[in-house]
């Protein structure tokens, strides 16, 4: 764009326009005020509803006398006395008489005779193109004396006119605009009537057309396919002023809009005398408020002498007015939307991301009203240019907007999802607290509901008609497929719970199970201390086939409890798997960990001790021995002893009385399913046998104590039994003694 036009000045009033507003001074510069003039006479905001008239004719003809008369405006008129120039350069006013048509804007330009600025037909030229550039209607403005002149002065003027006109529209050939010559015939003394002068006229400017030189291509051109013609007469001012002024008016009342009322008038090129001057193709289709700028771009062609190409200049001027519009119409859409953008980012900065009330409503306004502004200004120009130009705009307004709803959108979905997961961890914590039992799939199914009915309606509060990108169907799928992900997560953290419990149940089963098996260790004839009961002395053979059996079951009961519970979180069969699985290893560490306890030294030489005592203090009867000293009771403590040092290799290894192998502990744990996760084994031991990368077999999973241990074991037992020997040989050799 070229930068000479000027951007929207302030509102002056129309005082300050007393003699209309000079468009271009006699140094043929532009005035950049006219859109202040424009918008203090309340053209500004008129559309294509306004007209543009210029003057043609020589010097002191008295053209600004008429158009004053005509419009009343009060261009400066030449006194009576001093006769010199007055108009200088071009002047603009906008009509001051009703009952014409709305808007009109006379231009009245310096006339040329050659005499009052020498020789400079250069101006003339310009300002005919100026005129044509942007008139509907030019008046020529010619004495009747000088009619049928052909040589005068006048003839001269039209020429130019003719010339520049065809230079003009040459580029322009698509939309060609006509535009009327209003003759107008002053001192019209009435001897001669109008009709003849016009027929001298017509014939002058058909004659004058063949003379000039057509461009290329339209060298058959005719007068008739640019210009209309219309032709009015006036009495001599001075001499008949109550004629003058009544005539005046008269003509005035043309200037209304027409319309073309037969083909025959086209081809004639003539106006209907007395029709309304301003047929719509005379019309440049120049905004109002775009009209300034246009001018001034048309001037500075102009006046560098540059090809003056209407098409381009609108398609400039397009491009200036459509940005103006564009920065106005952003400017409403920033008093909006900036608070709201703000607001989102400093609780974004502050980590609290919030859903603002409203926004989709002041969004979806906003954004409305600024396009819709924008399109009834802008789309009055080019329509290609107008076409991007709104392209443009609804995509800045929309990349401001696409970041705030999806910021909106972000947020809605954050806490969307925080208050799902604080709904359902809070009615799981509520139905434990209760202790009834809570279904977690339904608890999940009816949070799910009303946190996604939440999130939708965000998303639908947001949709804007016709606008794709509001489409938020994709966060919306999201967002279900993150509450499902939360589910499964406090799913997991449930069925994590549900494992740790039922693991403490198993530990605490086997706990006591597993202790008793080992307190019968302690009892040399199975009785704990109780033979008279008569119970069967515990066969320390099969204690780890107790010990198993004991395992098993606790554990096939565990499984059953856990798979009970498990389908109330609807978990997953894979998940049901992996929770089995893992439940039966650790149960087995549990076992494992609770049979280490029973072997710790301590623990076990006093078992060996008990065990041994038991044989060695009571007979067979299971009555207690009063040792006398005839008794064999080195054979007896022999006896005892070696008996009890058989539990030591009995206790050294976990191995089932039948096979004399150890239990299948592989085949009781299976396979590690599909679908464990690290995370899942993270906590888990490994187990020799089971897990074979870990380097360790199940014949060393089922060691309990070592070869070391064991032989410390035998040597710190039979210190123990030593003692109890000595004690009791002590206690006979006593009782003799008594
Ligand atoms: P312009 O230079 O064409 O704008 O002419 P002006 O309107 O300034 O008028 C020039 C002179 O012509 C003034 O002295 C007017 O009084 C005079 N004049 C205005 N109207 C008429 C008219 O209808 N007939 C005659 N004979 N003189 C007129
Ligand atoms: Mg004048």
């Amino acid at each position: 764009m070229n930068g000479h036009f000027a951007a929207v000045g302030s509102t002056p009033t129309e005082g300050q326009y007393e003699n209309g507003i000079q468009v271009i001074d006699e140094d043929k510069e532009f005035n950049s005020q006219i859109n202040a003039y424009l918008q203090a006479t309340d053209v500004a905001d008129a559309g294509f509803n306004y007209h543009l008239i210029s003057v043609f004719g020589s010097q002191s003809t008295g053209k600004s006398t008429l158009l004053n008369n005509l419009f009343g405006t009060a261009f400066n008129v030449m006194s009576e006395t001093e006769r010199r120039q007055t108009t200088k350069g071009i002047w603009m006013s906008k009509n001051k008489r009703g009952s014409m048509a709305d808007n009109i804007l006379v231009m009245d330009v310096e006339g040329t005779d050659g005499r009052e600025r020498g020789e400079d037909q250069d101006f003339e030229r310009k300002s005919a193109l100026f005129a044509l550039a942007t008139s509907e209607v030019l008046i020529v403005n010619i004495w009747e004396h000088q009619v049928g002149l052909y040589q005068g002065a006048n003839m001269g003027l039209l020429k130019t006119v003719f010339e520049v006109n065809l230079q003009l529209f040459l580029k322009d050939k698509d939309s060609t605009p006509r535009s009327l010559l209003f003759f107008v015939i002053r001192d019209h003394i009435g001897t001669t009537p109008l009709s003849n002068l016009r027929n001298t006229l017509v014939q002058d400017l058909t004659k004058l057309w063949t003379t000039i030189s057509k461009p290329q291509g339209l060298e058959g051109s005719r007068i008739e396919d640019y210009f209309d013609f219309a032709f009015a007469a006036l009495p001599h001012k001075i001499l008949q002023p109550d004629k003058f002024v009544s005539e005046c008016a008269n003509l005035g009342k043309r200037f209304v809009a027409g319309s073309r009322n037969s083909k025959a008038q086209l081809e004639h090129g003539e106006q209907e005398l007395g029709g309304g001057v301003f047929l719509p193709e005379y019309h440049r289709r120049i905004p109002a408020d775009g009209f300034s700028a246009y001018a001034e771009g048309v001037w500075d062609q102009i006046v560098n002498n540059k090809d003056l190409d209407l098409p381009t200049q609108q398609e400039l001027l397009a491009q200036f007015r459509c940005d103006e519009i564009a920065r106005e119409v952003l400017i409403g859409f920033d008093s909006a939307i900036t608070p709201l953008e703000d607001k989102q980012a400093e609780a974004v900065r502050a980590g609290k991301p919030v859903v603002l009330p409203d926004l989709g409503t002041i969004g979806g306004t906003t954004r409305q009203k600024c396009v819709r502004s924008f399109e009834t200004q802008a789309s009055r120009y080019h329509k290609a240019v107008y076409t991007l130009k709104r392209t443009d705009l609804e995509s800045k307004v929309d990349q401001r907007l696409k970041a705030l709803y999806h910021g909106q959108l972000s947020a809605a979905h954050k806490s969307g999802v925080t208050t799902f997961s604080d709904a359902v961890s809070g009615a799981v914590k509520a139905g434990q607290k209760s202790g009834a039992a809570y279904e977690f799939a339904d608890i999940v199914a009816a949070e799910k509901t009303k946190t996604l009915e939440t999130f939708k309606k965000e998303t639908e509060a947001l949709a804007i008609e016709g606008v794709e990108w509001t489409n938020f169907q994709p966060q919306y799928v999201l967002f279900e497929k993150e509450l499902d992900e939360v589910s499964a997560r406090l799913r997991k953290d449930e069925m994590r719970r549900l494992a740790t419990r039922i693991e403490r149940w198993v530990k605490s089963r086997l706990g006591d199970a597993v202790g008793l098996e080992f307190n019968k260790l302690g009892s040399g004839r199975g009785g704990s201390g109780a033979p008279e009961t008569g119970e069967k002395p515990a066969s320390e053979k099969d204690l780890w086939d107790r010990v198993w059996e004991v395992f098993t079951s606790v554990v096939k009961e565990a499984e059953t409890r856990f798979v009970d519970r498990a389908k109330s979180f609807e978990a997953s069969e894979s998940e049901v798997e992996i929770g089995l699985w893992r439940l039966r290893r650790k149960s087995w560490v549990a076992l494992r960990e609770k049979i280490d306890e029973e072997v710790m030294e301590g623990n076990i030489l006093l078992k060996l001790r008990e065990n041994f005592e038991d044989k060695f203090r009571y007979d067979d009867a299971g009555v207690p021995r009063i040792w006398r000293p005839a008794d064999d009771i080195e054979g007896i403590y022999t006896r005892a002893r070696e008996s009890t040092l058989t539990l030591i290799p009995l206790l050294s290894r976990f191995r089932l009385a039948a096979t004399y192998a150890a239990p299948d502990l592989p085949e009781f744990i299976g396979h590690q399913p599909a679908g464990v996760e690290p995370e899942d084994e993270e906590d888990l031991t490994p187990i020799g046998g089971v897990d074979e990368e870990d380097g360790k077999s199940l014949e060393e999973e089922m060691t309990i104590l070592g070869e070391g241990k064991r032989q410390d074991l035998v040597v710190r037992f039979k210190k123990t039994a030593d003692g109890v020997y000595v004690e009791a040989k002590r206690s006979a050799i006593g009782g003799v003694a008594q």
